[in-house]
């Protein structure tokens, strides 16, 4: 039974005070970022570090992403509902909780069997349903393609070719790219007819992109 109370929803309502001042603005994302309770993807030990704006280990070496990243990525996508969106790095399955918030039809791709398992047994019993994947979302998940939105969170080296490839037009794809310190956070515009709009945002830090189009094989 997940346990929503009182006091984690009045943390969770401080944390979106939060995210406002830092300029989070569009009302969906916010209202989305209200109703997922991000303590369940922590240890009840942990529970003071859910409603903080910080990253948090999941184990794997990976991370449960900021609040502020979460957010800044779902509003640069401009999620509407029924979009059909593809998640690159589905981790502890927060950002995935956001997207289906928002009504988007979620493919959510992970390549460490672990965290993918964990996330879609957690993310089940919370009553969330999304296709999980286990592979190497780097060169994206072709099977289902094309994309109305493709978010990467994890940082990559570039932005994989074939991950516009997959982007529906109208499409848009969101993914930060640098090195292994800070990542930009790259937005990509496909219109129809295919004309491309690329955009840079502002630095963030990620895990690395792992995978054929990642860091590491
Ligand atoms: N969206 C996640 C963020 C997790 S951190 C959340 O809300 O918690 C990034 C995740 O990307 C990690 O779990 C990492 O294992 C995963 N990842 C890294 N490279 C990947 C790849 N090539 N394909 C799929 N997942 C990948």
């Amino acid at each position: 039974m997940i346990e929503d109370s009182y006091r984690h929803r009045g943390m969770r309502r401080a944390l979106i005070k939060t995210l406002e001042e830092k300029g989070i603005s569009d009302p969906k994302v916010l209202n989305a970022l209200k109703k997922v309770p991000r303590h369940v993807f922590f240890d009840k030990a942990f529970l003071e570090h859910a409603y903080q704006d910080k990253a948090f280990p999941i184990g794997e070496g990976q991370t449960i992403s900021q609040p502020y990243t979460v957010a800044v990525q779902t509003e640069l996508a401009q999620i509407v509902p029924g979009d059909k969106v593809l998640e690159i790095g589905t981790g502890s399955g927060y950002q995935c909780c956001i997207l289906l918030e928002l009504e988007a039809k979620v493919y959510t791709i992970e390549y460490l069997r672990p965290l993918h398992l964990q996330a879609k047994n957690l993310l089940t019993s919370m009553g969330y349903q999304a296709h999980f994947i286990h592979g190497d979302g780097s060169k994206g998940f072709s099977a289902y393609a094309p994309y109305d939105k493709i978010i990467v969170t994890a940082g990559a080296p570039s932005v994989p070719e074939i991950l516009i490839e997959q982007l529906a037009a109208p499409g848009k794809l969101v993914i930060p790219v640098g090195g292994s310190e800070r990542q930009e956070m790259v937005t990509i515009q496909k219109l129809p007819g295919n004309k491309i709009i690329k955009k840079e945002h502002n630095y963030f830090s990620f895990v690395p992109l792992l995978g054929e189009q990642g860091w590491r094989k």
